[in-house]
């Protein structure tokens, strides 16, 4: 009998006893799935196990790998199907190599692209979900999010010495800084087929060093952008968490970045206009980071985007939640927001790296949110009138919860449930890329009617997320 074992790697091979090679047998967890997220922000691996393993890891550098010997399991075919999942434009991970390190270890190298700032975690059993180990690469230094945004669909700028990351974060904050006038003027009076020019600029003196001015094109008549309009767009779930998942097998996760993206477009088209998207991509954000990220950029408005399921297959209409600061409006909201507040526990959080941000969101929600609902309030009752239009409502009248997700004190924020995906007729909608647009409109034109009758005041608010 040939024992050939292609580990393609030095592993230092130690033969298991046959009695130990049962999968399943006392001791030995069974592989039940492996899954990658790959995103910009991170990428996560995740191990469902049928019992809860534990593991130690190191980094090496040059080039940069992580090891992680994972205990009491053996290599199977299942784990080895890591290797086949990891995609070729990963933006951490370049190569996966899986090896049984002594009878009892398992060793699993990832290749790095760049060094990472991994978090290696366990869930207990959740959901459909058993036990998972979670593998977390992150990068280690953080990008700029307000920087991003405001670069996001600048033209570029002339080729001259390049600015460092600090005049450029400067700039874009700047950027920010200052008045909203053209936008809400754009809002209550649409752009005329020709704006009047504007005041020529003075003729300039005769320098020597100045070459003449070229006769065309004319410069540019396009209004300084001095204050831009940040909106939060926060499609729900995503990665581990799929969302609610309709009758004919639509993911609410999938949906509603559809959605987003569509939105996005829409919004984006106004220059004065940038978006920040809680995730453009199938990876799990954690609630409070959503919350987080809005802050971060100053967001002007939040808008959470859901279309969840409901106890009977009946249930249908939109529905557009804001925050509580005391019971909800109904119990259907107050279950509602507790269903999108399990959100975490699916998806999976790093309960231990979270405790910091925890204790800052708790500082956060003791602040007062009156005005925020206020706002928000303001905001759905727009939206929920656009949406109307387009579809049935749930409710006639924007509902009151807890949700987690809405609880930025300073950032008017709506959570917008489009339809209920377990509704089959619904389902079909979502589905339906002329409705999705429908939709879309709605949300879009809700929001420029709130901006019109609610313009934005000059930031003075600081930052501390
Ligand atoms: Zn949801």
């Amino acid at each position: 009998m040939k024992r050939r074992h292609a580990l393609g790697w030095t592993a230092l091979l130690l033969k298991a006893p046959d009695t130990l090679a049962a999968p399943g047998a006392p001791g030995q967890a069974s592989i039940i799935a492996v899954r990658v997220w790959p995103a910009q922000e991170y990428t996560r691996v995740t191990i469902e196990s049928d019992q809860p393993l534990s593991t130690r890891h190191f980094l090496i550098e040059a080039p940069h790998r992580l090891v992680i010997d994972v205990d009491g399991l053996e290599l199977s075919p299942g784990l080895r199907e890591l290797i086949g999942k990891v995609k070729a434009d990963d933006p951490y991970i370049s190569g996966v190599r899986v090896g049984q390190n002594t009878p009892t270890v398992v060793r699993i190298v990832l290749d790095l692209r760049q060094p990472v700032a991994p978090q290696i975690f366990t869930l207990g059993p959740v959901a459909a979900y058993k036990h998972r180990l979670v593998f977390d690469l992150r990068p280690k230094v953080e990008t700029d999010p307000l920087l991003a945004l405001v670069q996001d669909g600048e033209r570029k700028p002339a080729p001259a010495a390049a600015p460092s990351s600090t005049q450029r974060a400067e700039a874009a904050a700047s950027a920010v800084n200052d008045a909203l006038g053209d936008l809400i003027q754009k809002i209550e009076r649409p752009p005329a087929p020709s704006p009047a020019p504007a005041l020529p600029p003075p003729a300039p003196p005769a320098a020597a060093s100045r070459p003449p001015a070229p006769a065309a094109p004319a410069p540019s008549t396009e209004p300084k952008i001095d204050r831009l309009i940040i909106i939060a767009l926060d499609p729900g779930h995503g990665g581990e968490d799929p969302g609610a998942i309709g009758p004919s097998g639509l993911r609410e996760k999938d949906v509603v970045l559809a959605v987003a993206h569509k939105l996005r477009e829409r919004l984006t088209a106004n220059p004065n206009i940038r978006v920040l998207m809680t995730r453009d991509a199938d990876f799990f954000v954690p609630l409070h980071e959503r919350v987080r990220k809005a802050r971060r950029v100053q967001a002007d408005l939040f808008v959470s985007i859901h279309a969840d399921a409901f106890i009977t297959p009946q249930a249908r209409g939109a529905s557009v939640f804001v925050l509580s600061d005391g019971a909800a409006t109904s119990a259907a909201a107050r279950w509602m927001a507790d269903r999108e507040n399990a959100a975490d526990m699916v998806g999976g959080v790093n309960v231990g790296a979270a405790t910091k941000d925890a204790n800052v969101l708790r500082a956060l929600l003791d602040m007062s949110t009156t005005a925020q609902i206020k706002d928000s309030l303001k905001l759905g009752g727009e939206v929920l009138g656009q949406i109307g239009k387009v579809g049935k409502l749930h409710k006639p009248r924007v509902e009151q919860a807890g949700f987690a997700v809405l609880k930025a004190p300073d950032i008017p924020s709506i959570l917008v449930e489009t339809a209920f995906i377990s509704n089959p007729e619904e389902e079909k909608k979502l589905r339906d890329p002329e409705y999705q647009d429908e939709l879309v409109d709605a949300l879009a034109t809700g929001i420029a009617r709130y901006f019109a009758k609610n313009p934005p005041m000059a930031r003075k608010r600081s930052t501390t997320l």
